[in-house]
């Protein structure tokens, strides 16, 4: 399927490029490194080559071609990715028909997706006037309303647990997946917004009242299987292009932000849903850019969440920078009060985290204390090391030198302190292969199938000779490669990943001998001892096999028929 193309398309972009956009890769020799996105790690255990088109992680055994690496990074199926590459590729693709896949949340999904259609319903008939006059007063038009799918829950208390009851779901499964509760609407009159997980299905909502009634302002979605508000951002999936072409990303606290962002145009956006930051949400963002802006609130708890968020980013490695709003102006407020430019006058003017940070130290320190002048010269040191950049870093040192009337060395040498310090908190870790002890057998068996996969004529030897592999994941990717290379007339490892990219087995299998370090080439001659080597192997193995046999054989006959069986094989053994 689509083989002849993914290859096309593979081999007119650089993995090296694809990978490098999404993670910093380090040049180590011939290959690349970097941070594994497929595990917990701030190790560079990814190796990337440039060489052999393919990524190996000796950490976690991730293993693959350009396309293995975006279905797993992007979360997209190969059919997106093949798409996602062929843009790149300038390669058409247009004959690639992207079908849904079947899950088994399906029946939640249709669930979603039919109460989207419900409230979108509600807001444009009859019933939904004053919720339009409240989105209208917001200046929330009818293309905003379409774009980003708003709706209306009715002020009954079962309108929609009744439809979908009757459309075969039971009650149970509506309060399991959060529409409804005992056998009313979870949603009572309310704004509805939906919510995208990072594929953009609608797996949840967000309902605002839009009269004064002493009710929380927003209700959303409870955890379900497909709804997991820790792991998911809003606006993502709509982000992930944008994001990518503006080479930064913007993080806001609400999707009413994000919403009145985009009507200025400004699409690169995301929105945490509150100010709580989870690992999942982290790694969200770093897929998007390395480079982000912090635009929060500008009241208290968005001020303090900017230190705290912005913290933990910086330490997570990502390029950091901060857009202070007035207090208590949220971006929403300010487009609508100050405009389009201006806003992306903020945006162009963000200040760098580390900055940010010393300017807030600032604010509260008395300068007439010494003692709190000295340690706010301290702590500002002490952020200013932290900072990637020398040039950066001297900058900020001579600002603070001529501010306070002291030795720019003074300054210098506690910073320089400091930095050694902290490298050797952190030792640079050279990944290391992980290697488990194995047999020559069994490293005669890989090294003969890692020839296979660099060289053709090893396959042709392999067959010819009959090879039989011990293991049974030796013996189907044996017969895989056999079969590939029969079929598409040639080897490529790169080309072959995308063939096996569903055969998980293989995948590690390949993984563990890409970890050792096998040769690539071999002569006739060479290979032939290999094979011998695995004769050998074969041999002891049958001669055990019979050994055990006889011990347990009465009959004197048999007994000498195993013992010259065992001869013969000894004699062919030497
Ligand atoms: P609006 O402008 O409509 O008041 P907002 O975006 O300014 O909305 P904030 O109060 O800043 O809303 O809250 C930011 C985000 O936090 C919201 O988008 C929402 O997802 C979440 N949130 C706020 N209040 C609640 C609540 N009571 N329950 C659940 N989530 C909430
Ligand atoms: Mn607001």
């Amino acid at each position: 399927m689509n083989n002849d193309l993914a290859s096309e398309i593979r081999s007119k972009v650089d993995i090296v490029d694809v990978i490098g956009e999404r993670i910093p890769l380090v040049a180590r020799g011939k290959n690349f490194f970097g941070v594994c996105p497929f595990h917990d790690d701030s190790n560079p255990s990814m190796c990337v080559s440039r060489e052999k088109q393919i990524y190996t992680c000796f950490s976690c055994h991730a293993t693959g071609n350009v396309y293995t690496f975006l279905m797993n990074y992007e979360h997209i199926d190969f059919k997106e990715a093949l798409k996602l590459l062929g843009e790149k590729a300038g390669v058409a693709t247009g004959s690639i028909h992207i079908s849904k896949k079947q899950t088994k949340y399906d029946k939640l999904y249709d669930a979603y997706s039919f109460s989207l259609k419900y409230f979108q319903n509600n807001l444009n008939s009859t019933v939904g006037k004053d919720a339009k006059d409240y989105l209208t007063k917001r200046q929330i038009g009818e293309d905003i309303i379409k774009e980003f799918e708003i709706g209306l829950s009715l002020e009954s208390r079962d309108d929609l647990t009744k439809l979908l009851t009757n459309k075969s779901y039971d009650l149970v499964t509506l309060n399991r997946i959060g529409l409804s509760s005992d056998d009313h609407d979870i949603y009572n009159d309310r704004i509805m917004f939906p919510l995208y997980d990072v594929n953009g299905r609608v797996v949840g909502f967000s309902g605002r009242i839009y009269k004064e009634n002493g009710q929380n302002k927003y209700v959303n979605t409870k955890e379900t299987d497909i709804f997991k508000k820790g792991e998911m951002l809003y606006h993502y999936h709509i982000a992930r292009e944008e994001c990518r072409k503006k080479k930064c990303v913007i993080v806001m606290e609400g999707f009413m932000d994000v919403i009145r962002a985009s009507t200025i145009g400004i699409k690169n956006t995301v929105a945490l849903m509150g100010t709580a930051l989870t690992k999942e949400q982290t790694e969200l963002i770093r897929r998007l850019s390395p480079n982000m802006i912090l635009c929060l609130d500008g009241d208290d708890p968005g001020q303090k969440a900017t230190l705290s968020i912005g913290d933990h980013l910086l330490e997570q490695g990502l390029e950091v920078k901060v857009i202070t709003l007035p207090n208590p102006e949220d971006p929403d407020s300010y487009i609508l009060k100050n405009g389009k430019e201006r806003f992306e006058g903020l945006i162009e003017s963000a200040q760098n985290f580390v900055d940010y940070k010393m300017q807030k130290l600032k604010e509260n320190v008395d300068f007439r204390s010494d003692e709190e002048k000295a340690s706010y010269i301290n702590k500002v040191i002490e952020e200013t090391s932290k900072l990637e950049d020398a040039i950066h870093r001297e900058v900020v040192l001579k600002r603070l030198a001529k501010e306070f009337d002291i030795g720019y060395n003074t300054l210098e040498m506690r910073m320089n302190s400091l930095l050694t310090e902290k490298k050797e908190e952190e030792p640079v870790i050279i990944p290391k292969k992980k290697r488990t002890k194995k047999d020559k057998y069994t490293k005669a068996y890989e090294q003969i199938i890692y020839f296979m996969l660099n060289q053709e004529w090893v396959i042709t030897q392999v067959e010819k000779e009959k090879i039989i592999f011990p293991t049974e994941v030796m013996r189907t990717t044996c017969s895989e490669i056999i079969y590939y290379y029969k079929k598409y007339g040639s080897m490529n490892l790169a080309d072959f990943y995308t063939y096996i990219q569903e055969k998980e087995n293989i995948l590690t299998f390949l993984n563990s001998i890409l970890a050792e370090d096998y040769v690539e080439d071999t002569t006739k001659e060479e290979l032939f001892l290999y094979f011998k080597v695995i004769r050998e192997y074969i041999n002891k193995q049958e001669i055990n096999r019979l050994t055990n046999r006889m011990k347990k054989e009465v009959d004197p006959i048999e007994q000498a028929k195993i013992v010259e069986k065992i001869r013969k094989l000894r004699l062919g053994d030497s």
